[in-house]
């Protein structure tokens, strides 16, 4: 078991989504274990412009081994804790559930819909610990990337009810135009249990989606694939570096959130 550091060794954490397995040039492997077993990689810790340190862990393994239902959720926001981080950034590849979003688009999520099955959702196998979640997303993050992207005439959404489904598959045509129905924006398989996993541990989380394709209930065709997705994902990388760059940062030094408090009014106490 991993004690968290008495000397913070990053600030902001960044989990990497399809396509995107490195963020810095000169980091620092940090090898983590956890009461969860390891991390999806060793994490990887840099400094960006302005000095911020921020340890970046792919989601998938950098060489992508990890499905999504088979992601050490647990073991990636524990060992990130460990070494300090307090706000985590989420990219992630999502599909569009609404034809005017189109492939590249920047969604910044503030609602999330699971539709997963069968994920360990929690650090708390015991005793009554129910965290707030109504606001699954840290509000202040989701400012602060909005505002960088703006500055940087990057044009993002934000807001928006992203649907977390059980994958690997993709969806049907009728239960994505179901979603849509529902007036949900984008649909994608690592959302959950991630963002709860960081509002246990007291983490400010905040997903920027990119849309890789329109989801198969709304896309006139064969339906969404996966070299598409992958494709999008890649001609869209270094547009989500420099996003992420510029988000870490830009989010604050002490955040002014409720993210931390809502999990210390549910009683949790770290592992
Ligand atoms: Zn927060």
């Amino acid at each position: 078991m991993t004690e968290a550091s008495a000397e913070p060794v990053a600030d902001v954490g960044v989990i990497g989504g399809s396509g995107l397995y490195e963020l810095l040039p000169d980091v620092v492997e940090h090898v983590v274990d956890t009461p969860y077993g390891p991390p999806s990689d060793p994490v990887m810790v840099g400094a960006v412009p302005g000095g911020r340190r921020v340890a970046f862990v792919p989601r998938h393994g950098r060489d992508h081994r990890f499905p999504p239902h088979r992601i050490p959720y647990r073991a990636n926001l524990w060992a990130l804790r460990s070494l300090g981080v307090r706000q985590v950034l989420a990219p992630c590849a999502v599909g569009s559930l609404r034809p005017e979003f189109g492939a590249g688009t920047f969604v910044l999520p503030d609602q999330l819909v699971d539709r997963t099955s069968g994920r360990v959702q929690t650090y708390y196998d015991q005793g009554a610990v129910h965290v707030s979640f109504a606001d699954p997303y840290c509000p202040v993050g989701r400012e602060r990337v909005a505002g960088v992207a703006a500055a940087a005439g990057t044009d993002v959404v934000d807001g928006g009810t992203m649907v977390v489904v059980e994958g690997p598959r993709f969806s049907t045509r009728a239960e994505s135009r179901w979603f849509a129905a529902q007036g949900w924006s984008v649909v994608n398989m690592t959302g959950h249990p991630e963002a709860v996993l960081a509002r246990e541990l007291g983490l400010c989380y905040t997903p920027i989606a990119l849309v890789t394709d329109l989801d198969a209930g709304i896309e006139v065709g064969a339906g969404v694939n996966q070299d598409e997705v992958f494709a999008v994902f890649a001609a869209n990388t270094e547009r989500m570096r420099t996003l992420l760059l510029s988000a870490a940062a830009a989010l604050p030094a002490e955040p002014s959130c409720g993210c931390a408090e809502s999990y210390q009014e549910a009683g949790v106490t770290l592992p």
